[in-house]
């Protein structure tokens, strides 16, 4: 079906009008919905159909939550069981079936050396609120405050993860250079800009005169998502494991958008086989419903009771739409399926590439894929910059396509593929089809663009 066909009128006055009372009544601070103007009216797996009745293929999946797109049957079965149970749905922290089915299922999928006798807290419904629970726990526990965290890094909007954040501007965190090949911090890429990086912290704590107290923690995530898809080389990560160790700084790992398959393991962790002393997990968790928590081993927990509350945490349909999201991706191997899927994705734009030089890295883990927009005429540097505005006309073209991808990166200027794991490999290709043709799209108008700016 040609998706560019234009909707009846009706449709489209319908969704004119809620497009223009949004505009009008919500916040200056909406994002998604600036570069995304749909109104999504019906969704199920990956496909997203809008008030005008145009059809989307989805790789946005909520930012990552999606891991079994939208409506899956074993979801929607999960919650109308809980619904027609009868049980509570609100029951702030009390214990229930669904929860202990929930922590079950949960713990099961964990590595079983960080499982074993680690310990749960539900947080308040978002990503952040885990965020700024793990970094109260390690407070705690440790009793110090510093934090060690990384370039590019995003944790979320509240204050604490906010500063941890590489867009903060706040001191109270010590930044390290997050290792990645393409614009490394060193000009040198590969493992050895890695080792300098870990180098580096290491050299940093251990300077009596380096200016860094001894930390709470360090904070990061396997595969920096916002900061533009980039993969922690699994060697780095087992050093940062064991600089943290050595020092007795607790290592909290960011699972909120690597976790549940995303990136080829069950949790990015497994690919470098580290053991954090925390685990923060929210997206996909709880299959499409808002669910965060930490997970931690027991030595850490130090909290009295009702240091870490919130109304929120006992949202038992998210339990429900979760665990059975859980068990769904572990039973049907789809963690497998990211990987094998992801790699061949990778491996066609990474051909498409080849022929685009605007393309300029490709790069991802699983079905976590970004692709660095760049101009490379902009300057004769071995690196050419990132073309944010390029990257907006591809996602702008792509969407025109009934397409929709997400951008990401310092600049804005990634433009970041994350299809729910359910994707079938027709899917995978007709959303590849599309993709390209937008790239080509954008690259045309922009040479008309410049051309237009010659002079004649
Ligand atoms: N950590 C990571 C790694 C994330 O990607 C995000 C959200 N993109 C968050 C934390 C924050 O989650 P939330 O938006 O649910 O607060």
């Amino acid at each position: 079906m040609a998706v560019t066909e234009s909707a009846p009128a009706a449709l489209s006055a319908a969704h004119e009008g809620i497009l223009r009372r949004q505009s009008l009544r919500e916040s200056a601070a909406r994002t998604y919905a600036r570069s995304l103007p749909i109104v999504p009216v019906r969704a199920r797996g990956l496909t997203i159909e809008g008030a005008d009745g145009r059809r989307y293929l989805d790789c946005l999946s909520g930012a990552g939550t999606l891991a079994l797109g939208h409506n899956h049957p074993v979801v929607l079965e999960a919650i109308k069981k809980v619904l027609d149970s009868g049980a509570p749905l609100h029951v702030l922290d009390l214990a229930t079936p669904v929860k202990d089915a929930f922590i079950t299922e949960l713990f099961a999928t964990l590595p079983k050396q960080f499982a074993e006798g680690a310990r749960i807290q539900f947080c308040g419904p978002a990503g952040t609120d885990a965020v700024e629970a793990a970094l109260k726990l390690v407070r705690t526990a440790t009793g110090r405050t510093g934090l060690l965290a990384f370039t590019g890094a995003y944790h979320g909007m509240t204050a604490g993860a906010l500063d941890a954040s590489g867009g903060a501007t706040d001191v109270r965190v010590t930044r390290l250079p997050f290792p990645q090949n393409y614009r490394c911090p060193f000009g040198v890429g590969g493992g050895r800009g890695a080792e300098l990086g870990a180098r580096w912290t290491e050299n940093l704590l251990d300077d009596p005169k380096g200016g860094v107290p001894k930390p709470a923690g360090m904070i990061l995530e396997p595969v920096q998502g916002e900061g533009g898809v980039l993969p922690a080389p699994d060697d780095w990560l087992r050093r940062m494991r064991e600089i943290t160790a050595e020092r007795s700084i607790p290592l909290i790992a960011d699972e909120v958008q690597t976790g549940v398959g995303r990136t080829g393991t069950f949790w990015a962790v497994e690919h470098s086989g580290i053991v954090p002393d925390v685990m923060v997990l929210s997206k996909a968790i709880g299959g499409s419903l808002p669910l965060a928590v930490i997970v931690y081993r027991s030595e850490l927990d130090a909290w009295e009771p009702g240091a870490h509350a919130g109304t929120f945490r006992g949202n038992q349909l998210a339990m429900a739409a979760g665990a059975a999201t859980l068990a769904f991706v572990r039973e049907n191997r789809l963690a497998d399926r990211a990987a094998t899927l992801g790699a061949r994705m990778l491996g066609r734009l990474q051909g498409l590439a080849a022929a685009h030089p605007f393309m300029g890295d490709v790069r991802g883990r699983g079905l976590m894929i970004g692709v660095e927009i760049v101009d490379p005429e902009a300057s004769d540097a071995l690196v050419p910059p990132p073309a944010p505005d390029l990257a907006a006309a591809v996602q702008q073209e792509c969407l025109n396509r009934g397409l929709i991808v997400e951008l990401g990166g310092r600049q804005a200027g990634v433009v970041r593929l994350l299809p729910p794991l359910t994707i079938t490999d027709e899917q995978a290709m007709a959303v590849l089809e599309r993709f390209a043709d937008a790239l080509a799209a954008a690259e045309r108008s922009a040479k008309g663009r410049a051309d237009s700016r010659q002079p004649h």
